[in-house]
């Protein structure tokens, strides 16, 4: 019985150590994300065809987010509402920096 009591009570501290350890990591170690490349990336085709030269939308996405492509036309694929859409969105929407996007249809 004593054994099956120190078992429990070496679980519940190696859980509560652990869960600890997850919190810290959690705070510290932590990677900003830009909600914005979600977002984004929902609102591209989603053919991850790669004729925008990069490996599919989420990389399209992240490049147009960072300012790296300055026109939604580079994916041809898209409907000009949807690049409508993002423009509308990136020029409105400021990121974690608090600033926007400057890109054109
Ligand atoms: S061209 Fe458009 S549909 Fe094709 S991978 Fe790039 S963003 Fe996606």
């Amino acid at each position: 019985m004593d054994t099956m009591v120190t078992a429990i009570i070496m679980m519940l501290v190696l859980g509560a150590v652990l869960g600890l350890g997850l919190g810290i990591a959690d705070k510290f170690l932590k990677v900003e994300v830009d909600e914005r490349v979600d977002t984004v990336t929902s609102m591209l085709p989603g053919y991850n065809c790669g004729s925008c030269g990069f490996p599919g939308c989420s990389g399209m996405a992240e490049a147009m987010v960072e300012g790296k492509v300055k026109t939604v036309s580079t994916c041809k694929p898209s409907k000009p509402d949807a690049r409508q859409a993002i423009v509308d969105y990136l020029t409105s929407t400021p990121g974690p920096d608090g600033s926007t996007v400057d890109i054109k249809i």
